[in-house]
């Protein structure tokens, strides 16, 4: 199965995209299609659309378009989604258990250095959201 991870822009600007990518790759997952872009904020408001009526909609989509950010699919097992969220730690990196991205790389619950897909579902919308047919063969 397959998730959609992002490394976010306070990752990518501290230079973390390659630790982070080996940790993806020793947890046992295969990058399929990867690429580092920019979205406007209209991009992010788009993708964070399950979230719009939550207070922290409008800050997440400003902090998501402030740099560059790394979409990547990650092929996993059958629980790629669970086992993504389980090395990606709990969305507050204050909260995230040892060893895991958000503790070693994120600084705050806005600037969290990775996001994951939550559902198969969602994973798929997600993927296909940022990447064609044509990059996922
Ligand atoms: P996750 O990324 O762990 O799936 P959510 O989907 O709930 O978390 O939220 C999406 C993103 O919005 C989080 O990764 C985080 O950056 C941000 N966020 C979530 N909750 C808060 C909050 N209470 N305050 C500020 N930002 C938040
Ligand atoms: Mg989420």
């Amino acid at each position: 199965m397959l998730t959609l991870s992002i490394i976010k822009p306070g990752a990518v600007a501290r230079n973390n995209i390659g630790k982070i990518n080996a940790m993806i790759e020793s947890a046992g997952f295969k990058i399929i299609a990867q690429k580092m872009i920019a979205i406007t904020k209209t991009a992010a408001e788009k993708f964070y659309e399950i979230h719009k009526n939550m207070p922290f909609y409008g800050d997440l989509c400003s902090y998501m378009s402030s740099g560059k950010i790394v979409v990547q699919v990650l092929e996993g097992g059958s629980d790629a989604v669970l086992k993504y969220r389980e090395i990606m730690g709990a969305t507050d990196p204050l909260k995230a258990a040892d060893g895991t991205i958000r503790k070693l790389y994120g600084v705050s619950i806005d600037d969290n250095a990775v996001h994951g897909s939550d559902s198969d579902e969602n994973a798929a919308n997600e993927i296909a959201f940022f990447f064609s047919g044509l990059e996922l063969l």
